[in-house]
């Protein structure tokens, strides 16, 4: 079976035709500059062959046309007819309330997706032009959407709710949402499966850290409690983002600076977190660079980070009683053992010790934690793209 995963951005299409029994990838790219110009950046994994080509795409239909050619392609195709992909897996940010799983698109869906876009103004938008775009050049194509707030829906509501008057709930939906919940259901499924135990008896921590990064409480296989909030602003500070903080601190800088609520949310939003502690970079590679060189703001907000997951991995395991593991992933996750080795140093009251020697590793599954730790730390590639393909799979199955 070959599924189509798309994840449609305003201006950007990232693509993968797999399988998800296999889980062969047989093409991958992304669609850029869509309603500029446009650039396709097409790979095939197993020729180990990347193509560049410059088409124009006036709007999403243009790009998805353009990426089935690119699949169709004689010279650099992977499939000889749009009947050989049995089904299109996309990304939606916000499913709100609505969703709490993957859901086949029929019209009643795609209202539901619409009435979400207040959510998510930036996103969902983009993520319906994606679907649109895919049902008028491929139509008759099963469609999946799969949210990243839907794995967080089983929060409960002491989890979920803000402490504002509760008419902002009730009327205005405004609640802890969560997101990257593909990425934590994914990474937890993994955990349990490297752990040989099923996974409804395990308390799992997962930190997904990256450009943007939040931490899960998954117990028994459901979210309990999450970094990221009603946005993906709130938790952890980020690579631009704040990250949480004191409501006050809005008032007494638009106060001062005369700062309408859109100069405020941009600070917020675009020039916080490791680039505006550090004044250097949003990348933690670079963060790491100039900490080296002696650059003490550098070192300042990636510390400040790693004490910030650190304190949610114990609130966690507070929140859930214990935790029998915790799961490193995403590009920092992935690829920095000096930045795990911090985030869980001093964590040894509560059963987590590390393998220094073990930890030195990036990209793949790997136990990091010392063989006598009681809480296993996992080092777990976490991969959207194909836990979507499975979703789709096994909905039009
Ligand atoms: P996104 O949220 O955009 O998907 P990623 O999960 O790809 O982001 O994570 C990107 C972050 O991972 C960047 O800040 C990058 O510097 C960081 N990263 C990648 N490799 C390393 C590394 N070797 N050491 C530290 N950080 C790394």
């Amino acid at each position: 079976m070959n599924i189509l995963v798309i994840n449609a951005g305003s201006s950007s299409l990232k693509y993968q035709l797999m399988d998800p029994d296999t889980q062969n990838v047989l093409a991958k790219g992304l669609c850029e500059r869509i309603g500029i110009d446009g650039r396709l950046t097409h790979k095939i994994p197993a020729r180990d062959a990347k193509y560049e080509f410059e088409i124009p795409m006036p709007t999403h239909a243009e790009a998805i046309q353009a990426v089935l050619d690119a699949l169709l392609s004689p010279e650099h195709g992977v499939i000889q007819s749009v009947a050989e992909i049995d089904a299109v897996g996309h990304r939606v940010v916000h499913g709100g309330e609505a969703f709490a799983s993957s859901v086949k698109i029929d019209d009643a869906v795609m209202a539901s997706i619409e009435e979400c876009i207040p959510l998510a103004p930036l996103h969902n938008p983009a993520n319906i032009t994606g679907i649109t775009a895919c049902q008028k050049v491929m139509p008759g194509v099963p469609m999946v959407a799969v949210f990243d707030t839907a794995f967080h829906q089983t929060m409960p509501s002491k989890a979920y709710i803000y402490e504002l008057p509760y008419e902002y709930y009730e009327k205005d939906k405004v609640r802890r949402y969560g997101f990257h919940g593909t990425s934590h259901k994914y990474v937890s499924q993994r955990a349990a499966a490297m752990l040989g135990r099923p996974i409804e008896e395990l308390k799992i921590i997962t930190c997904h850290l990256g450009n943007g990064s939040s931490v899960t409480a998954v117990d028994g296989g459901r979210s309990v409690d999450t970094s990221m909030g009603f946005t993906p602003l709130a938790g952890l500070p980020m690579g631009t983002r704040s990250g949480d903080l004191d409501a006050g601190i809005l008032e007494y800088l638009m106060n001062k600076y005369n700062y309408d609520i859109d100069q405020m949310l941009e600070i917020l939003n675009k020039k916080s977190g490791m680039l505006g502690v550090s004044g250097v970079s949003s990348d933690f590679r670079d963060l790491g660079d100039a900490a080296a060189q002696g650059n003490k703001r550098a070192a300042l907000a990636v510390d400040v980070f790693n004490y910030d997951v650190k304190k949610l991995i114990g609130a966690y395991a507070a929140a859930m009683g214990g935790v029998d593991a915790v799961v490193f992933t995403a590009g920092v996750g992935e690829n920095s053992p000096a930045q795990r080795l911090e985030m869980t140093s001093g964590l040894e009251f509560m059963g987590i010790k590390m393998d220094p020697e073990a930890n030195n590793v990036r990209g793949k599954e790997a136990v990091i934690s010392a063989p006598d730790s009681r809480v296993k730390v996992l080092l777990i590639p976490t991969d959207e793209e194909l836990m979507i393909a499975q979703d789709t799979a096994r909905l039009v199955r």
